[in-house]
């Protein structure tokens, strides 16, 4: 056992079993379910460590679980689609998801893919505990401190603007929409409004950027939303 948790969600038993042979073979600890509905339930309930989540399901889609878990679970999903489009690609990764998997597809393939983006949530959430750098520490964030600076100097920011920094940099590359930032900055003061982020990142942008035209950081995914660049 490796005590990693992982959440299959998949109405076709047949696949569900395979997966979960390969993935018990490789020391997970490994649930399933058929229901979207059990899905969210099952998220709050044994906190995954990972989410594989079938697109198509009978009763709530994939993208609308997606939705849901991202209001309060930041836990990676590897959404598994029988669509091949490069437009499926981009509205998953607007809702959330951290990897794509297309049928049909190995259970090798899964086995690495989950791998992979463990190691990569390991390494990233290590620096959480207090501080991390980027672009040899021209920026630095001080999570415990609640404090930024670029080059060594010490930048003013709202807590909605740290909130929003911190909320992009923990996942450097993916790509958020304005709706799933809005759901994340509940709490901080905030209009929720989808272009009202528009307005923080400007703000953010003129704070930390040496040039909010051409940001180095915050990078604008046209269409869809932000993503931040380390
Ligand atoms: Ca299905």
């Amino acid at each position: 056992m490796n005590n990693k948790k992982i959440l299959i969600v998949e109405d076709e038993e047949k696949i569900a079993e395979v997966m979960t042979a390969y993935l018990e073979k490789d020391g997970f600890n490994v649930q399933s379910t058929t229901s979207g509905l059990n899905a969210v339930k099952l998220i709050k309930e044994l906190r995954p460590n990972l989410v594989v989540l079938d697109l198509m399901l009978p009763d709530l889609s994939g993208e609308e679980i997606c939705t849901q878990v991202r209001r309060f679970s930041d836990v990676p999903i590897i959404m598994v689609t029988a669509l091949t489009s490069e437009d499926n690609r981009v509205a998953g990764l607007t809702i959330g998801a951290d990897d794509y998997l297309t049928k049909p597809f190995s259970p090798r393939e899964l086995v690495a893919r989950v791998h992979s983006i463990l190691r990569r949530v390991d390494s990233k959430n290590l620096p959480l505990a207090d501080i991390i750098t980027f672009d040899s520490e021209k920026l630095s964030i001080d999570i415990t401190r609640h404090e930024v600076k670029i080059e060594g100097t010490l930048v003013s920011l709202t807590p909605l603007e740290f909130k929003l920094l911190v909320t992009l940099a923990r996942y450097p590359g993916r790509v958020y929409s304005r709706l799933e930032l809005v759901n994340k900055l509940q709490g901080y003061d905030f209009i929720g409004y989808e272009r009202t982020i528009d307005a923080h990142v400007k703000n953010l942008r003129q704070k930390i950027e040496s040039n909010s035209k051409k940001p180095r950081f915050i990078k604008t995914v046209f269409g869809v939303g932000y993503k931040f660049e380390a």
